[in-house]
Formats: structure tokens, sequence, C-alpha cells
């Protein structure tokens, strides 16, 4: 195992920031502190761990330029985007944290209906020690939210980011500690692969991971042995349907936005636009002459940026060849380059005239690729949109709302959005997850923080004679239950 990693610019290929990996050892270690400090961080009430997520929501608003800053060199984004896509929902989501987590966090009395002689309630405990893993294409924010909203539930945290962005993940970790939480109750090891075994392997007590479908399963492999739960968050395939009702411009909009924002790096980016066929041709029309307007380039403000994680061009290449061997037409883009350093940079692309026996359509591609297909009719799109293993996120056009709203409802995703694209992830109160390959469980969200509690149930009775109907010795016979059971349940 390497002992250090390196990031790098992949606009510059220069050498960013470099981190000792953290062995078996040193990352049971990091949990052994985390478990210490949950000793004390865990039994904190919502009021006392209030003014630390304000803390947090003040220092991510604090050093803005220095979050965007770091992420624009690791990624390869542009410094806005990298604002407005991480630490926007960064900063909300520490707000709402410290806003909302006592309130959904609170115990709850609980119907005893027809046990009236009962009351019982429900406590959201924190389950302890957070192992978080996360990827490299939104390292700041995929590092931080799920970091602060376990804080948040009274969990600590062993984060571990990409290698490929560790500086974000540091940054995490340092802002952290700025803010003046307790020692131990972020902790950071650094490393690839086998340093986040090792922290799955350990005694953790949730995992939250987010990345590849092919990783999540070796995590779920691997958190089976100790029956450790898990919040999976895998990515997608994500549809993008044009209905012959939709305002075609702005749609054509949304979709080059969608698809093209960060190079396409996004788990929620539009990868497949169904558009029926009476509005194909206008729509198609927009999307290339968007495209055509774009820049891309290893500069700082350029729309499409190369990819931040040069290996994975691989892929998106082997997507395009094999839809190009099966017919598809490329309209845009296709080629890429390499830029200084040794960086890659994909030209935004537009590929029409595809099916899903290709690649591009079953299979994730985490580039700046559009595929483009004609369908005859609403009902077809809606067949083909839910043709996936994936179900991360969907979006619909069309100029009647309600038409809208059903055909979000029959999408088969965890994430919907009607006329938008891509914002559900930026609402904090809304949780975020999927369905089949994407992953289960809810990373933001009231759901979000309930998923790193467990919810402990309490009961008690109201009076206490000294025996109960229902204890030996048995004092009501099967036709006087039957009876209680009618008198109090039949409808
Ligand atoms: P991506 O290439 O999109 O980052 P990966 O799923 O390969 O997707 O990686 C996501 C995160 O998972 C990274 O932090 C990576 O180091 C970590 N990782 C990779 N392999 C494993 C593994 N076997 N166990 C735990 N974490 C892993």
């Amino acid at each position: 195992m390497a002992d250090t990693i390196t990031t790098t610019n992949p606009r510059t290929g220069e050498a960013l920031a470099t981190y000792p990996v953290a062995d078996a050892g040193e990352v049971q270690a990091a949990v052994t502190r985390a478990r210490k400090a949950f000793a004390d961080w865990g039994h904190r009430t919502h009021e006392e761990r209030r003014p630390y997520l304000t803390a947090l929501q003040r220092v991510a608003v604090d050093n803005v330029d220095r979050i965007g800053e770091v992420i624009a060199a690791e990624t390869g984004r542009d410094r806005g985007d990298a604002l407005f896509s991480e630490v926007l929902p960064a900063a909300a989501g520490a707000r709402y944290a410290a806003k909302q987590a006592g309130r959904i966090l609170a115990p709850r009395k609980a119907s005893a209906w027809p046990l009236l002689t009962r009351k019982g309630w429900v406590e959201y405990l924190p389950r302890g020690v957070a192992a978080i893993i996360t990827p490299w294409n939104y390292p700041f924010n995929l590092s931080w939210n799920p970091t602060v909203t376990a804080v948040a539930a009274g969990c600590t945290v062993v984060l571990k980011p990409s290698e490929v962005t560790a500086s974000a993940g540091q940054l995490v970790k340092d802002l952290a500690d700025e803010a003046g939480l307790p020692s131990g109750v972020v902790e950071v090891v650094h490393g690839a692969g086998e340093t986040g075994a090792a922290l799955v392997a350990d005694e953790v007590d949730i995992i939250s991971f987010t990345g590849s479908p092919a990783t999540g399963r070796k995590i779920a492999h691997a958190a089976a042995e100790r029956l450790t739960p898990l919040i999976l968050e895998l990515g997608g395939n994500d549809a993008f349907v044009v209905l012959e009702d939709a305002d075609v411009k702005r749609a054509a909009r949304g979709a080059l936005w969608g698809g093209m924002l960060n190079a396409g790096q996004t788990c929620v980016a539009v990868e497949r636009v169904y558009v029926v066929d009476a509005v194909y041709d206008d729509f198609v029309a927009e999307l290339t002459k968007g495209a055509d307007q774009l820049n891309a380039g290893a500069g700082d403000r350029n729309d499409v940026g190369p990819i931040t994680f040069p290996p994975r061009a691989a892929i998106i290449e082997r997507q395009l060849e094999d839809a190009r061997s099966k017919g598809a037409t490329i309209l845009r883009g296709g080629t890429h380059s390499e830029v200084p350093g040794g960086g890659v940079l994909f030209q935004p692309t537009i590929v029409t005239d595809v099916d899903h026996t290709m690649e591009l359509m079953q299979r994730e591609t985490f580039g700046p690729v559009l595929a483009v297909m004609r369908v005859p009719d609403e009902q077809a799109a809606l067949e083909l949109a839910n043709d996936s293993s994936y179900g991360l996120h969907g979006s619909v056009w069309t100029r009647n709302r309600e038409r809208g709203a059903a055909f979000a409802q029959a999408m088969r995703t965890g994430t919907v959005a009607v006329n938008d694209v891509m914002v559900n992830a930026g609402f904090a109160d809304l949780p975020f997850g999927g369905v089949g390959e994407s992953g289960y469980g809810s990373n933001w969200g009231p759901e979000g923080l309930r998923a790193f509690c467990y919810p402990k149930t309490y009961t008690t009775p109201r009076v206490s004679p000294r025996s109960e109907l229902w204890w030996f010795p048995r004092r009501i016979s099967a036709r006087a239950w039957k009876g209680l059971i009618r008198l109090t349940l039949r409808r």
C-alpha cells in the first residue's frame, strides 16, 4: 500500500497536496477516538448541540472562497459552479440541521389503541460512530452534508474522502475543528479503497457511502459481516422526458445544463433524453445551438472543464465507441484531447439515433454526453425512462402541470423534477436517495437525520394492577378476545 496520496489539479497536472495513508491500525485509532467522543456527544441534548451546528453553518459561509478554491483546484470545475453546487447546499444543510434536528428527532408519543391501559413513545437515539465514505465528483458537499447530518443526529464521524480529492475531505475536518466541535466528533482518514475497506470492517455503527455501484456492492458484502446499517447512494443513468406540450427552449437549456454541469460528473446528471416525435426536431435544434455556445477547456472560466479523474475517460470513450458501432450519430463533440499536465477534456457531446442495446443507455456515463432518443408518444417515453437498473433522478417537461405530476409519479426514481432538473439535491429538507442500482436509504432531510438514529420504543402501564388480562393465569377466553377485537377494531 502506498504511504501517501497526492491530489492533482486536472486542469494543469499540478500536484496540490499530499496526505499520509491511514492503515488499518490508524483507522482503528480514529474510530476509537470517535467512539470516545461519542460517549459525551451522543448524550448531549439537541439544545446543547445546536450552537455547534450554527457554528458549522457560519464557518461554511465565512470560508466560501477557501472552499470554492479547493473544489475548483481539485475537480477542475468553474468556481461559481462550485459555490452554487457545493457551498450553497453545504451551508443550507448546516442551517437545516441547526434549526430542525431537535424538532425532527424529538420523542414522539405513540397511539396505544386498543391497549388503553398503556402509554408508549419513541426516541431517536444516535447510532454511534458513523463511517462516511465519499467520491470525488462533489467532494466537499458529499462529505460535508452526511457529516453534518450525522453529527446533528448525535453520532460522531470518521470520514474517508476520495483519494482523488482528499483536500476537500480534509477541509470538512478542518472546518469542523474551526467551528469548535469537540475533539473526536469529526475524524478524517485518508487513503484509497483499502483504507475505506478497513473502515467498513472496523467497529462502526453505521456506514454512509456515496460512490459507484461496484464499490457499493463490496461495502454491502463487508457490512453484512457485522450487520452494520448502510446508506448507499450509487449514482444514476437519469432520464429526461420532453412531451409535445413542453416549453422546448427551456427544456433544451435544462437538458444542456443538467448534462454538462461539472462535465457531466454528477450522480443526478441528465444522461438519457427522450423526446416525443412532435417536438423532436425543434428540441434537437435548440440543444445543438446551445451546445455550440458552450466553451470547453482547461481554463478557469470554462463551461465544461476536464474530467476530474482521468482514468474515467476510458469508460466514456468506450460507451461512445459502442454507440457508434451500433449505429448512433454523434451530432456534436465525441472527441477528447489531452490537456497540459495529462488531464482529459471531452467536448460537449450530443448523440442521437440511440437505442437501449447501447451501453450509453444502460450504464452511467459520467461525462459531458447527452444521448437523445426520438419516441412516438408519452407512453413509450415512460417505458423507456423506466427501462433502467438505476433510479436516482428523473425529469419531465410539459406545460400541463397535472400531466407532469402524473408522469413524475410513474417514474421509478427516488427524486424527480417537473419542468426542472437536478435541484432536488439543493433542498436540505428533502431526503435524497434512489431505488434499484442507485442504492437505498436517504442522506438528507428528515429521513437522513433519522437514518443516523435508531428508534427506541418505550412502553409503561398507566395503572399497575397486580396482574394483566393476558398474563398467566389466563383469564380471558378465545371467545372473549374475539369479542374484544371486534368491538375495538371493526371499522
Ligand atoms: P468513484 O470512482 O466515483 O469515486 P468509487 O466507488 O470507486 O467511486 O469510490 C468512492 C469511494 O469509495 C472512494 O472514497 C474510494 O476510495 C472508496 N472505496 C473504494 N473501494 C472501496 C472499498 N472496497 N471499501 C470501502 N471504500 C472503498
